[in-house]
């Protein structure tokens, strides 16, 4: 393996590349892809149909694999199941892809979730108390991928997104706060698009799907910013699971089986108090250096609609699969923002985080969604960047 052109401390962290990398490859990774695939944190629950408050529909993308697969009853942990629920039909086995209504019990949270809260997220636009319009989704069913969703339709939400909640500041002249906000974007951007080149429909009429390093090259790794970013918002996210983590390593990961739950509650020990970690990379971002001065809590109320808007825009993104993995990944952002930065801008005395299921769900998502980006950066980006670079 070539060794990455990128070194020293990544920009307004705490850590090296080379100790990213390393963490990433032996620690993090391999339990992130663990964790995520258990049944507490495979399940996300969204509201995927829902009206932009922004402008009118205005088309799909073409592709079958735009559509949301929801999950089919069956497929749910038992706790989660409605109670009359008897046998089963060959159907209820298959993927009920575009089915409109949700076969699970939506009152599922207060059976199957015990110990979680349901508390107003301020840097979020999503309500999560308004169950009859919400869906399950198994994710490892949905994976994020290329999907066709582009043209005006795409470049219009991130055209929103970046020239009116989160302008590139040009320079350092600008406060680090505004700064932040823009490389968190940045950096989710560079991740979604990794994940579109890493598994890209090659050829539609043989279904071939496959790496596209032009893509990957083009869209990240010919703009040393965007890898940056990258790297940035995976520390951050880091920084606020680690931050939480006494929090985390108590609450409850019940899904009525004890033993894969017990796996579960290891994996985020194992993540949240890993002595590696600890050593190498004690403090991934430092957020007490933010929002000072007089103007800080004014400011942070700025940056927090700005994210708010961002998150509305979540649902005006026009193809179901991306709206999906947009809103988990905007709302594991949130989460990240708000365990960092508590409303009224103090330190947040441990006992009073309190966070919801989906937050978490979201925020250990989005943690395994940078993880994988930054591997793929790490590992490919040298020869693809030999190969393109070359030509
Ligand atoms: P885009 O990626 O649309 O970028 C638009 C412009 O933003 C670029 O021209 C550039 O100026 C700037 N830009 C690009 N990357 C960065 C960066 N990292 N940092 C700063 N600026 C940048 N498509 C799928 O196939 N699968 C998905 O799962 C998917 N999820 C999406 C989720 C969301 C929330 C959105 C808004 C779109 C999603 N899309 C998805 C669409 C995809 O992101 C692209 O918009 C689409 O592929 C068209 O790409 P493009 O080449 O026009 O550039």
């Amino acid at each position: 393996q070539e060794a990455h052109k990128y070194s020293g401390v990544v920009e307004d962290c705490c850590c090296n590349y080379e100790t990213v990398d390393h963490l990433n490859e032996e620690v993090l990774h391999p339990a992130l892809q663990e964790l995520v695939k258990t049944s507490f944190f495979r399940y996300f629950k969204a509201k995927l149909w829902c009206d932009c408050p922004f402008w009118p529909d205005d088309g799909m993308c073409r592709l079958r694999d735009c559509s949301v697969c929801e999950c089919p009853e069956n497929e749910f942990p038992e706790p989660f199941r409605k109670p009359y629920h008897k046998g089963l039909s060959p159907e209820d086995l298959i993927c009920q892809e575009g089915k409109p209504e949700a076969a699970v019990d939506r009152t599922i949270d207060t059976k199957a979730f015990r110990g979680w809260v349901e508390v107003d997220n301020p840097w979020t636009n999503d309500d999560e108390t308004d169950n009859a319009e919400m869906t399950y989704v198994n994710l490892q069913l949905n994976p994020e991928r290329y999907t066709g969703y582009t043209g005006p339709s795409a470049r219009r939400i991130w055209d929103a997104i970046y020239t009116e909640n989160c302008p590139k500041y040009p320079s350092k002249e600008f406060c680090q706060e505004k700064r932040i906000l823009y490389k968190l974007i940045s950096g989710l951007h560079s991740s979604i698009s990794v994940h579109i080149g890493a598994d890209y429909l090659l050829d539609e009429a043989t279904n071939l799907w496959g790496q596209n390093i032009t893509l990957m090259y083009d869209r990240v790794l010919k703009h040393p910013d965007r890898v940056s970013n990258l790297y940035f918002t995976f520390l951050f996210v880091l920084r606020a699971v680690t931050k939480a983590a006494d929090y985390l390593g108590q609450a409850e990961y019940d899904t009525g089986n004890p033993i894969e739950d017990l796996k579960t509650q290891s994996l985020m020990r194992q993540l949240l108090f890993n002595s590696e970690l600890q050593a190498a990379c004690p403090i991934p971002f430092d957020e007490a250096k933010l929002w000072k001065g007089h103007s800080g809590p004014d400011l942070k109320l700025e940056v927090q609609k700005q994210f708010r808007n961002i998150s509305a825009l979540m649902d005006c993104v026009g193809c179901e699969k991306c709206r999906l993995w947009g809103k988990l990944q905007v709302l594991g952002l949130g989460t990240a923002l708000k365990i960092l930065f508590s409303v009224n801008g103090q330190e947040h005395p441990r006992q009073t985080l309190q966070l919801q299921r989906n937050e978490v769900i979201a925020l250990m998502n989005l943690l395994n969604r940078l993880s994988e980006s930054v591997k793929i950066v790490h590992e490919m980006g040298p020869s693809i960047e030999s190969i393109m670079g070359g030509q």
